[in-house]
C-alpha cells in the first residue's frame, strides 16, 4: 500500500530528502530513493511498501539468531522487499533487491499481523528477511499495537537508521539484532556500499540506552572481514561500547551471488573470531552456521557450566533456573 512517509524534508524544486536511514537520499520529482521503496511523487515522499509482506512465517528466536532472550521461544517473523545496502553474498537477494513492478507481496495490515501473531502463540513479532528500516511506518503502526496486545518486538537489521527514525520506533522494540559486517569504511563500501559506518554504533549504544536487548552479529566473510584487526576491532567496541555481556554471534558465511566464488568460512577462521572476542573480554560468544560445533551452547560467564545445550535451532537443555546459573547462582544477561 503506498502510504506518505512520515520523515522527509522538502527542498527547492520539487525535491525531498528522507530522513529514515543515513543515506538521506536527495530525491527528485518522479524519482525513487536508493533503496527503490520510496518515491517522490509532485514534491511529497511516499512509501511503496506499508503493510507489503513477501515472507511470513513462525521461527525459533535462535534463528535470528538472538539466544539470551526467551530461549526456544516462537517468534512471528515478517519481511517486505527492499534494502538500503548491497551485500554482494546477501542471502534474500531476490526480495531485498527486488525489480520494480515485480513485488509479489500481499498486504497484511498492522491490526491484522497482530492478531495473527497472537492466534499463532508466539512471544513476538520480529521484523526480518529484508530490511525493517525501510519498512519503518509500518513497523512503528504494528510495534505500538503489538506492544498493547502484551507481545514483544523485534528488529533484525543492519543497524544504518537514522537518528530521529530510531527515536521513533525505538519506544516499541524490545529486542535489537544488529549486524556490525567490518570494522572498517573499505569493507562497510565493499559489503554495504556505505561510506560511513560510525553511524550504526551510535544507533547500537543508543538502543542499549532505551533498555533494548541487544545482540550483535558479524558474518565472517573471507577475504572482506576475516583479518584480526577487523574481527578485534568488533570485539572490542562492542565490549567497551555495549558491555561485556552482550552476546556476539560470528557466523559462517556461505558462497552466494556474487560471491559464489568464495569458499565457506573454515571453521578455525570462526574459532580464531572467537578467542579474539574471549580475548578482548566479551562473556558470551558464538559460532552460526556450524551445527554441532561446542560453541553454540551457553556456558556461565562465571563458573564455566553448561546452561544451555543447542542443536542448531533447537533447544536442546536448558539449566538456568529464575535466571541464574544453577551450581554459582550468577545472574546470567538477557531474559529467561
Ligand atoms: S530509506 Fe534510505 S535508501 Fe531509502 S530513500 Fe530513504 S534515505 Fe534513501
Amino acid at each position: 500500500m503506498k502510504k506518505e512517509t512520515i520523515l522527509y524534508e522538502k527542498l527547492d524544486n520539487n525535491k525531498v530528502r528522507c530522513g529514515v536511514c543515513q543515506r538521506r537520499c536527495v530525491i527528485s520529482e518522479s524519482r525513487s530513493g536508493w533503496c527503490r521503496t520510496r518515491v517522490n511523487e509532485g514534491g511529497r515522499l511516499y512509501s511503496l511498501i506499508y503493510g507489503e509482506v513477501s515472507s511470513l512465517s513462525i521461527n525459533p528466536i535462535e534463528k535470528k539468531p538472538v539466544f539470551h532472550f526467551y530461549p526456544g521461544s516462537k517468534w512471528f517473523s515478517v519481511g517486505s522487499v527492499g534494502c538500503n545496502f548491497r551485500c554482494p553474498g546477501c542471502q534474500n537477494w531476490d526480495i531485498s533487491h527486488w525489480k520494480q513492478g515485480e513485488m509479489h507481496t500481499e498486504y497484511i495490515s498492522p491490526a491484522e499481523l497482530v492478531s495473527r501473531a497472537k492466534a499463532s502463540g508466539c512471544l513476538g513479532i520480529s521484523w526480518t528477511f529484508n530490511e525493517p528500516v525501510l519498512w519503518l511506518e509500518y513497523t512503528i503502526d504494528g510495534a505500538r499495537l503489538a506492544k498493547e496486545e502484551g507481545l514483544y518486538t523485534n528488529h533484525v537489521t543492519n543497524g544504518f537508521i537514522s537518528e530521529e527514525a530510531f527515536d521513533l520506533i525505538a519506544p516499541f522494540l524490545d529486542v535489537y539484532r544488529v549486524d556490525i559486517k567490518a570494522f572498517s569504511e573499505r569493507t562497510y563500501m565493499r559489503t554495504g556500499h556505505i561510506k560511513e559506518f560510525r553511524g550504526i554504533l551510535l544507533i547500537a549504544e543508543k538502543a542499549k540506552r532505551y533498555g533494548m536487548h541487544v545482540e550483535i552479529v558479524t558474518n565472517v566473510t573471507p577475504g572482506f572481514n576475516d583479518s584480526e584487526p577487523e574481527l578485534r576491532g568488533i570485539a572490542s567496541w562492542i565490549k567497551n561500547h555495549l558491555g561485556p555481556d552482550t552476546p556476539w554471534h560470528v557466523t559462517r558465511f556461505y558462497p552466494h551471488l556474487e560471491l559464489a566464488h568464495l569458499y565457506p568460512t573454515p571453521v578455525s577462521v570462526l574459532e580464531k573470531a572467537w578467542a579474539i572476542g574471549k580475548d578482548e573480554g566479551l562473556w558470551y560468544v558464538y559460532l552460526g552456521n556450524v551445527p554441532g560445533h561446542k560453541w553454540e551452547n551457553t556456558c556461565c560467564h562465571q563458573c564455566g557450566a553448561l546452561l544451555l545445550e543447542r542443536d542448531i535451532f533447537e533447544i536442546v537443555k536448558n539449566s538456568i533456573q529464575d535466571g541464574k546459573c544453577p551450581e554459582c547462582h550468577t545472574v546470567i544477561p538477557g531474559r529467561f
